[in-house]
């Protein structure tokens, strides 16, 4: 057996095919490239039982990743977090069955750690030395932090109003930081020019074709987690949309393979916030591509992304799945989030508060059905964001007493 069954880029676009062993960036065409396997063979040289004995991490599924010599791998763990159960949410939003796919737990705080690890893998593979990318915050800090881990150099770009932590991580990885004041979109033009005049190797979402291949795990996780089963809603923070992307693509592969029911694939949702909505707008004009979001703003700073590459492509999967999308305001994400924290235990980010609410607000309008069993992706710690936290607590001279409560 290959380590890995990859076989070509393809263009979703205008199907013009690239090979693996080169650098590539866009098609031609200016689409982003997909990643294709050998899925004929692998169905019949691969099942699930071969995954039993292997790590619980993500390259478990190494024969559907990109890396062709795992010499090159790049890890720190990341991969196969829980899929944890919410039996008191549930209740509170009358859902027969809510999990979490909870990224929180996963290296440098955020889900952006498993397209790091696959395309900083792939990319050492491929011969690269020093990776550039404009990012939100913690794009940056996983690629700064992977790219480190492979002795790889990155030059980083990022808005000054990013979390601060993710800043940090990205600044004691050796990384070359800059903030810029303004958006990820300024970010990328300065990145951009710098790609030209210095060849440096750009990594800006779906500008290279491995980050989606990492990201897609999460769909591969959540069917393997459930007993080679689909959930019938999965909700998603969208952003670049490379998730959901990713999980749709990871989903596909597996029917392909014979490993999941071809005739069920869930209803996907993509969430984003009234400050920044896009897909959201496109969808619900029946359009097949969104336009620029002037003067985006949200506290769920990773979704901030006022015109993504690969609009097309979340559109296609929400449109192909019967999904949706919906945006919530970021005063009542902050609310839920809260919920979550108190029902739960759980400490959800921003952005995946966002997809909480989004399920409960479907299901207020019974787009999720009593008796669906539905799966939000929380994409990080909600320890990287202290300060969307603000509550009055009382401060105590030492001997005072606590006073009893009524
Ligand atoms: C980047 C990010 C997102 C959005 O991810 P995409 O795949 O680009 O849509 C969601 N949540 C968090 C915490 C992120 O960092
Ligand atoms: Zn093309």
């Amino acid at each position: 057996m290959n380590y890995s069954y990859v076989s070509h880029l393809i263009c979703p676009k205008c199907s013009t095919t690239c090979n693996i062993t080169e650098p590539q960036h866009l098609c031609t065409c200016g689409s982003p490239l997909l990643v294709e396997y050998d899925l004929e063979t692998l169905a019949e040289e691969w099942s699930p039982a071969d995954l039993r004995d292997r790590p619980a991490d993500l390259w478990r599924y190494h024969e559907l990743l990109p890396l062709q010599d795992p010499a090159y791998k790049t890890s720190l763990g990341e991969g196969m977090s829980p899929l944890v159960p919410l039996p008191n949410l549930q209740e509170d939003m009358d859902i027969r069955q809510l999990h979490m796919k909870d990224e929180g737990i996963i290296p440098t705080g955020s889900f952006k750690a498993r397209g790091a690890a696959v395309g900083v893998s792939k990319a050492k593979e491929l011969g690269v030395k020093e990776l550039a990318m404009p990012t939100n915050g913690n794009a940056g800090a996983a690629w700064s932090l992977y790219a480190a881990r492979a002795s790889l150099e990155s030059t980083i770009v990022m808005p000054v109003d990013a979390p601060k932590i993710t800043r940090n991580e990205c600044a004691l990885s050796g990384a070359n930081l800059y903030l810029v004041d303004g958006l990820i979109s300024d970010a990328g033009r300065i990145v951009g020019k710098a790609v030209e005049e210095h060849g440096l190797y750009d990594v800006s979402t779906l500008k290279e074709p491995y980050r989606i291949e990492g990201k897609k795990t999460m769909g591969l996780e959540i069917a393997e987690q459930l007993g080679w089963e689909v959930p019938d809603v999965i909700l998603y923070p969208t952003g670049g949309g490379v998730g959901l992307i990713g999980i749709y693509k990871a989903l596909k592969e597996l029917q392909h393979l014979g490993w999941i029911k071809s005739d069920k694939m869930p209803r996907l949702v993509a969430v984003q916030s009234e400050g920044c909505a896009p897909i959201v707008e496109a969808w619900n004009q029946g359009l097949r591509s969104s336009s620029f979001w002037e003067n985006s703003e949200t506290i769920a700073f990773g979704i901030n992304v006022p015109k993504a590459l690969g609009d097309f492509l979340v559109l296609d999967a929400l449109y192909e799945t019967e999904g949706c999308a919906i945006a919530v305001d970021d005063a009542s994400l902050l609310d839920e989030q809260k919920r979550i924290a108190q029902k739960e235990g759980a400490f959800v980010c921003p952005e995946g508060a966002a997809a909480f609410l989004a399920a409960r607000k479907l299901r207020e309008t019974n787009w999720i059905n009593a008796d669906d069993h539905v799966v939000v992706l929380n994409t990080g710690a909600g320890i990287k964001y202290p300060d969307t936290v603000n509550i009055e607590i009382p401060i105590l001279n030492p001997g005072e007493e606590l006073q009893s409560k009524g």
